[in-house]
């Protein structure tokens, strides 16, 4: 069954993401031209920021005959102009459906090029875009670089720091985690941090490779830390093949730690609203013997006062939200928390635990009246509106949902991926009580922007 405008992007398109966020990697597809040219382009215009992906550019020939050829000129090409530390691989559609084995191709690359000095790290995630989404993909590669790099030894003291593998959130957000994390004098691996190499400054000259990423060393001390935290509560724990591809369990990085190495894995949602931010802090709180920092209490005392004053703006208001599943979660507990009532909560992605999430998360606080899709189209999304006959105040989700707002002419709080009508994605910060604050003030002055555009009075005092 084909479907048109999905809610949810390709699974390679995730593991670029997520190899971004490794110090000196260069992201490189086992696949067609083309799935490496859409991918940079989506990037760019969510990131604006240059970003290379390579391709081993498979055609007509290599899809019959194999593509160990295409691949080993890839990789050698890659090297010769990038001097990458790391070249993280992945799969598409093409090279699963035609059954590439990319572990032996990877070995039989290092085998033929034994002794040689510089050979980067190679690494692979099994990323065919059928079985899973986006957010699937970028699990799926930070696993993928964990198992391949993390051994125990690196830069941090075993047992001394926490990994804290903070999911597919902008470099702003993976910025504000790290100062939550230093401003508690918690030493922690944050991974991965494409903080800088998706949201770098000015260059005077063009570099192949940006500054910044997870180091590797940092990676491999992975398996030495007392404990790891994944945000998110679904993660890549579900998709169209259950937890097996290619026959091997599909795990998230914590899960892999904590069963090769006994690093414990502690899950918490990705912190969005009170709730869900009193829960990570409370959780580093655990982790670390430390009190919450003052300045974070301040900041929730602010947010509870800024509640206060928004809640007649929003009470009650109706609103759709779609994205990734965790997000999806992370949006409806806030809305909840707020008192907007949200009449549809969609996702493209298929784990079949977005629900059970749900009523997991938000307890007897759960909006019965709320329909859940899961694996949806922004077609689906605006058909079971109009089968319910709810007409929405307020859309909360990607850039992708705007022809819905547009036709129904209601306004559009944007946050997630992608967000391609808007500059500043890069910098969208949504996570901690600051966050937000922010997505609270946007959401509040998004509803009363509507209702001054459509007053025929035109009020100016709100
Ligand atoms: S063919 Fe598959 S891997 Fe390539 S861009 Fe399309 S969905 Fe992504």
């Amino acid at each position: 069954m084909t479907s048109v405008n999905a809610c949810k992007q390709c699974a390679p398109l995730g593991a670029c993401v997520a190899f971004k966020g490794i110090e000196g990697a260069l992201p490189m597809l086992h696949g067609s031209q083309g799935c490496a040219t859409y991918i940079r382009r989506y990037l760019i215009s969510h990131f604006r920021e240059p970003v290379d992906v390579a391709s081993s550019s498979l055609g007509e020939e290599a899809t019959i005959f194999g593509g160990g050829r295409n691949f080993s000129v890839g990789i050698d090409n890659i090297i010769s102009q990038y001097r990458p530390k790391v070249i993280a691989i992945a799969s598409t559609c093409l090279s699963e459906t035609i059954g590439e084995d990319v572990q032996r191709l990877i070995g039989e690359y290092r085998a033929a090029h034994r002794g040689e000095v510089g050979l980067p790290e190679m690494l692979f995630a099994s990323t065919p875009s059928y079985q899973g989404t986006h957010c699937e993909g970028f699990h799926e590669a930070v696993c993928a670089a964990v198992k391949a790099l993390a051994n125990g030894r690196g830069g941090k003291a075993a047992g001394r720091h926490i990994n804290l593998f903070c999911s597919f959130v902008s470099p702003e957000d993976i910025r504000h985690l790290k100062e939550i994390l230093a401003d508690w004098g918690v030493s922690a691996v944050v991974f991965p941090d494409y903080s800088d190499t998706l949201d770098g400054g000015s260059w005077g000259a063009y570099r192949r490779i940006p500054e910044g990423g997870t180091p590797l060393e940092a990676i491999r001390s992975c398996a030495c830390a007392s404990a790891s935290v994944e945000l998110g509560y679904i993660l890549n724990a579900g998709g169209r093949s259950g937890r097996v591809r290619r026959n091997v369990a599909v795990q998230s990085a914590g899960e892999y730690l904590q069963g090769a190495f006994g690093v414990a894995c502690r899950r918490t949602g990705l912190p969005v609203g009170v709730g869900e931010t009193d829960k990570l802090l409370r959780l580093l709180a655990q982790l670390s013997g430390k009190p919450v920092p003052e300045k974070y209490r301040r900041q929730r005392s602010r947010l509870l006062d800024l509640y206060a004053d928004g809640h007649k703006y929003v009470s009650m208001k109706k609103a759709v939200i779609y994205g990734e599943e965790d997000l999806a979660v992370a949006l409806v507990a806030f809305a909840v928390e707020v008192g907007i009532k949200p009449v549809l909560c969609a996702t493209g992605g298929e784990s079949g635990k977005l629900q059970e999430t749900l009523r997991e998360t938000l307890g007897e606080t759960y909006p019965e009246e709320m329909a859940v899709g899961q694996g949806m189209t922004f077609e689906q999304m605006e058909a079971t509106l109009q089968a319910a006959g709810v007409r929405p105040d307020l859309l909360i989700g990607n850039s992708k949902g705007y022809y819905i707002a547009r036709r129904l002419d209601v306004p559009i709080v944007r946050v997630g991926f992608p967000i391609h009508d808007r500059i500043g994605a890069q910098r969208c910060r949504l996570l901690g009580y600051e966050g937000t604050t922010i997505l609270f003030e946007q959401a509040v002055n998004a509803l009363l922007d509507d209702r001054q555009r459509k007053s025929p009075v035109g009020y100016k005092y709100m």
